[in-house]
């Protein structure tokens, strides 16, 4: 957290403290006070009654007198309730004060980092291919060379396809704005393809594919493209590049259900639901060493809710991570 937003949530988390403090021993001086002078009113009675009647063994007294007692405890017990409901009603209040200011407090940070990320994310491939074509402009260049040039810029400009898509695409989600379809697809076919391009982006990683034949589902196939090359991107992206990556698609009496493992860095258990959250990063600005927006798998999450599937994280055996995305049957 920048420290500029950590000394805002310090000072907003002592103003808290300082005011529920206040406000609970206000209430314990309120309850405190009245019950004070509920007795002082029980006795100042009773010294009255006492002078009206002066014989303290008669009915008449002892009637006056359980009477006014009645009275004090009726009192004594609608205070406490009070004070009481007042105290639960405070607490839940400032519990759910006290946790949305965090989450607003959260959200602002992870927005500056995405805000952060994106530009860099954006200025980063364009001046890579820039550069290459000012290159190929200026200078005579071998025929090897220039391939080398045109298809390093070409690799910056998928990359920068596959964020204008996530952020695209993650808005109009967000907003119900996206004009998805659903057709019966091929999802073999689907995910073969997927994989096809991540080799020619990375031809030097290990690509494992167990993909069963002839699967159907029916969907968006931007949608679904998208979903299995986040997965196979932030595989490839959170592991040692000279481990395998695997992809699985099966089809059974539960459904399809689609796997990608990495033999990566994992996830810890406590992380495991928030890595769906948008803008949701592992870590903070000074341990992550990965370049991302927090976005990838927040799509993953709302191209699953589309298509009724779910979406989940467990470790792999062994080591890394293995997302599952399981269809329903249809
Ligand atoms: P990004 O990769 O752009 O940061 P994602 O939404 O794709 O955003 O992922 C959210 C976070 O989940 C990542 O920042 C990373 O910490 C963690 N993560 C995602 N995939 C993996 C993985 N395969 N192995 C380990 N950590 C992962």
């Amino acid at each position: 957290m920048a420290d500029h937003n950590r000394r805002q949530l310090r000072r907003a988390t002592i103003v808290f403290w300082v005011l529920l403090v206040y406000i609970i021993l206000a209430l314990l001086w309120w309850a405190f006070s009245l019950e004070q002078q509920n007795r002082d009113m029980y006795r100042l009675r009773k010294a009255e009654i006492a002078e009206k009647l002066t014989d303290t063994t008669s009915i008449n007294y002892k009637n006056a007198i359980a009477k006014i007692n009645e009275q004090k405890q009726r009192n004594t017990v609608k205070y406490i309730s009070e004070g009481i409901t007042f105290l639960v009603l405070i607490i839940v209040g400032a519990v759910f004060l006290y946790r949305s200011v965090r989450r607003q407090f959260r959200l602002q940070q992870q927005q500056q980092n995405f805000v952060m990320a994106v530009t860099h994310e954006l200025k980063t491939p364009i001046s890579v291919a820039r550069l290459n074509l000012e290159t190929l402009q200026r200078h005579h260049l071998d025929i090897q060379r220039q391939r080398k040039l045109i298809q390093g810029s070409l690799e910056e400009m998928v990359r920068l396809e596959a964020l204008i898509n996530n952020i695209l695409i993650s808005s109009q989600l967000e907003g119900g704005a996206y004009p998805a379809s659903k057709e019966e697809l091929n999802f073999s076919d689907l995910v073969e393809d997927v994989c096809r391009q991540f080799r020619n982006r990375y031809p030097h990683r290990q690509l494992v594919t167990t993909i069963e034949d002839q699967v159907a589902l029916t969907g968006d196939s931007l949608l679904l493209k998208l979903l299995v090359s986040n997965l196979l991107e932030n595989a490839n992206k959170y592991s040692d590049k000279t481990t395998p990556v695997q992809c699985i698609v099966k089809k059974d009496l539960s459904g399809v259900r689609l796997q990608v493992s990495d033999e990566g860095i994992g996830i810890p258990d406590a992380e495991k639901r928030k890595v769906f959250d948008r803008f949701y990063r592992i870590g903070n600005e000074q341990t992550r060493h990965t370049k991302g927006t927090g976005l990838g798998l927040f799509i993953c999450k709302k191209i699953a809710d589309y298509h009724h599937a779910s979406i989940s994280v467990t470790d792999n055996a062994g080591r890394g991570s293995t997302f599952t995305v399981q269809f329903l049957p249809a």
